[in-house]
This record gives C-alpha cells, structure tokens and sequence, in this order.
C-alpha cells in the first residue's frame, strides 16, 4: 500500500482543485486522545463509505480508518436490473471488503445502533463502542413503507421492492420467472426524491426485454408517482423501437400520476395495486415506494423533517452536528442525483476535506460529477452525465454545457457503444470502490 501525496490525492480524486497546497501533513501532536493518531469511524460500506475509506486510506496511511458494515457481502443496485433481464448473475454483482482491509482499512461487520455526537462514539449491535475525531455516515436509503397502505417489510416478501439489491432482487427474478405467459408485471414508481432516478424505468424495460424473450404475451404496467421522470424522451423511443410502445399491443404502459397513476393502497395477498379510481391485479407486483436517510441517520439525529440529511455540501459535514459528515444517498447534495457514481464522487471530496480537517487545513476546492447509465434493451444504452461544482449560494449545482444527455438522433451504433460504456463504467467503479 502506498502512502500517496496530497497533491497525486488531489489529482485522483478527479479534480479537485488547488486550493490545497502541495505539502505534505503534519500530524497535529495532542489533537487526539489515541497517541496523536486521528481516527475515523465510518458507518456503511457500501459506495460512499467503501469509497472514503479506501481514499483516506491513500492519502494519509497514519489515519485509522474502521468501517463498520451490516453485511459480509455488497451487492450493487446498479446492473441488477441486468439481473432480472437474465442478463447476468447475482455473483457478477457480488462485492467484498479484501480490498479495502488490503489498503490498511479496519472492517468491523456489525450494525451501526447510535452515534453520540457529544462523545464522539458509535456503537453497534454487537456491543463495540468505537471513538472518532471524525465521523463518515453512509448508510443509504430506508424504505418508507408506510407511504403506501398495506406495504410493509414483511409483505415486502412476496411484493418485492428490490431497491437494495441481494434477497430482493432474487425475490422479484424468481417471480418473473415463475410468472405464466401473458402474466401482469405491475411495478410502482416512487415519488421524488429517490434512489437512482432512472431505474424504474430502465427496470420495466428490461423486465420487458426478459418478457419478449420468454413470455412474448406477457406486458409491464408503470403505475407512477409523478408525471415526469429521468431521460424520459429517450426511454420513450427505446420503448417505441423494442417494444411497441404506443401501441395496443405494448409491451410497456406508463400511467403518469395525473392520469390515476399513483399507487395508494396494496393487497399483498392478491398482488393487488390500488390507485384512487382503478385497481390492477398483477401476476408480479414490484413497489418501489418512497425513501429517506438511511435508519441510523435518523437515529443520529442527522436528518431534517423530511428524513434526510442537511450538510455543508463543500465538505459534506453534517450541518446538525459537527465533526459527522453525511454523503451518498442520505445526503441532501444540491442538484445531484442520489446515484453511485455521485455517492463516490461525493466520498473523494469528503476523504479531501475531511484529511484537511484533521490537519487544520482548510478543505479543498471541490468539483463532482455523475454519469447514470440506463439499458433500455438489447444493444441500447442511453445516458445522463454532468460536471457539478460548489454555486456561490453553496449548493453543488451542474457545471453549465458538461455533460448532457444521449442526443435523440443517436445511430444504433451509438446506442450500442452507450451499452459497452455502461459495463465498462461497472467494472471500474466497482474496482475504485472496493479494489
Ligand atoms: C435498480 C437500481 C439501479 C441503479 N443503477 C444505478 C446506476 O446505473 N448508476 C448509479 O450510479 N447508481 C445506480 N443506482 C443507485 C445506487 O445504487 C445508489 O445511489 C448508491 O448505492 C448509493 O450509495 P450509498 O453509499 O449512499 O448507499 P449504499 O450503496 O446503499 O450503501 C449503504 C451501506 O450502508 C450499510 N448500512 C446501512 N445502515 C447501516 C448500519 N446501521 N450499520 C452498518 N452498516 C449499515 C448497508 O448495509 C449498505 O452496505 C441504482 C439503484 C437501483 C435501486
């Protein structure tokens, strides 16, 4: 492992820019009480604490870093619709910590009961109590299940949401598969703001892609939330190329929100989504229903009325309680998209801030960025990439003409390369990640 300098951090983080000197640290004698070493406890393992725990790590060897995890094993939301389709398996989109024990990370598996935010301590499950001179929390969404009456987590069993990928995702896989010919997909879209905000609808078209494969009668119903939704043009035309949409006989409907769309009670028993003047009996019911912080956030007390969290979106502190910084899905980060790519880009420029932090520097200069990928079908890849910097009015907002979205007008050829890019941006997130 190597011990990288601040300015080759600056460079790898993908350009965060030179407010930081090229100097090295000096550890601050006496500033923490465990022999001079700074320490920081993150809570969650997945793409944002993973991430800040491998890049600490690379900048400043002398840090303790311990990441504490529910789970032995992480498996990314991202390419799990791929999973439905049949398109690849659960194992390809398995994830370890070996890599990030590799680079001198403690990894604790337990679970994450409280942060005391006065004592600077997290305690877990198993009875470890653990202090920090900093704090990362990363612990994702939690479902709100009671946003649709009659869901729950038990009935999530066989009404699967499949939004944190692992069990669920093998629920929704063995149901569609099970599923007769000219069977019912239901899927339920959530209200904003949610994790990833294309994947229910790359979901119903790979759901449709698996269908016309295997079950050519068969159709997919988006009953939504809203009247809107990410990359929606370009969804709309893959829609109309692969699979009839428009059409009597699609394979796909979109029932937006104004038209009755909204999901407001279900019947798990029956597989039976209610909206205010229509039912629909399906044969798979996936609802997708709406989100916020992570559970232990909320325990934290990190989280504003909403259920999510407020933070200084330069360094991503905490702006509830200070020396805990909050990134990822929970955070509440400007105009980005609750996305992996965005929860690890957010974690370079928190691992900066933070090694800034614990020196008595101030954080550098940050700038982001986000590509989300969607697979439509067979060869047909679109997406959505912005630069995002810190506004004057201290929001991370998109750079002006980054970044943009697939043009219209795009060769199958394009859409094709589109698709290769989605799994080579897999293979190396994941391997910046956890490798
Ligand atoms: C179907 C689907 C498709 C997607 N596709 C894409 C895509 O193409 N591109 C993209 O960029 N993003 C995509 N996403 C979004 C992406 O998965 C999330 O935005 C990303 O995982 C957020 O990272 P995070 O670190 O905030 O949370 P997570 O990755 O969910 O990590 C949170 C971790 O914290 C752990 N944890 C939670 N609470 C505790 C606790 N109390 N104690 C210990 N550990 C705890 C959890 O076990 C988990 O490992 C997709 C999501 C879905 C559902």
């Amino acid at each position: 492992m190597s011990n990288i300098s601040r300015r080759n951090f600056v460079k790898l983080t993908g350009g965060i820019a030179a407010a930081t000197t090229a100097l090295g640290y000096t550890r601050i004698a006496g500033a923490s009480n465990h022999g001079g070493q700074k320490r920081v406890v993150i809570v969650g393992g997945g793409m944002g604490g993973a991430t800040t725990a491998k890049y600490i790590k690379m900048a400043d060897a002398s840090v303790e870093v311990t990441l504490i995890e529910a789970n032995e094993h992480y498996y990314t939301c991202f390419m799990s619709n791929e999973v439905l389709a049949g398109e690849r398996t659960m194992d390809s989109i398995k994830f370890g910590y070996s890599g990030l024990a590799g680079h001198g990370v403690k990894v604790v598996l337990d679970t994450v009961t409280a942060i005391d935010a006065a004592k600077h301590t997290v305690t877990t499950a198993g009875g470890q109590t653990f202090e920090y001179d900093r704090c990362v929390v990363a612990p994702g969404i939690e479902l709100k299940y009671d946003s649709v009456e009659g869901y729950s987590h038990e009935a999530a069993e066989s009404v699967p949401h499949a939004w944190k990928a692992g069990p669920q995702t093998e629920i929704l896989k063995q149901q569609l598969e099970a599923m007769k010919d000219g069977g019912l997909v239901v899927i339920s879209a959530p209200p904003n703001p949610f994790r990833c905000p294309p994947g229910p609808y790359e979901r119903a078209s790979l759901i449709a892609h698996y269908l016309k494969e295997h079950k050519p009668k068969s159709k997919v119903l988006i009953l939504d939330n809203k009247d809107k939704f990410s990359k929606k043009g370009l969804f709309e035309q893959a829609w109309t190329a692969m699979y009839g949409y428009g059409t009597e006989n699609s394979m796909i409907e979109w029932v937006p929100a104004s038209s009755d769309g909204k999901v407001l009670r279900i019947d798990a028993a029956t597989k039976t989504a209610y909206t205010e003047l229509s039912e629909h009996q399906a044969d798979v019911l996936n609802v997708i229903p709406a989100m916020k912080a992570g559970k232990i956030a909320t325990v934290a007390g990190l989280t504003d009325d909403k259920g999510w969290c407020p933070v200084d979106q330069k360094t991503f502190e905490s702006t509830i309680h200070k020396d805990i910084h909050v990134i990822g899905d929970a955070a509440i980060a400007g105009k980005m998209p609750k996305s992996g790519y965005a929860a690890n880009s957010q974690a370079k420029v928190c691992a900066a801030a933070i090694i800034a932090m614990l020196h008595g520097d101030a954080a550098p200069e940050p700038s982001y960025v986000n590509t989300c990928y969607s697979i439509p079908g067979k060869d047909w890849g679109i997406s959505v990439a912005a630069i995002y910097r810190l506004g004057a009015d201290g929001v991370i907002s998109p750079v002006e003409g980054s970044g943009g979205l697939t043009p219209m007008d795009a060769t199958a050829e394009m859409h094709a390369r589109e698709v290769k890019y989605a799994h080579s941006w897999f293979a190396n997130i994941t391997a910046d990640t956890f490798g």
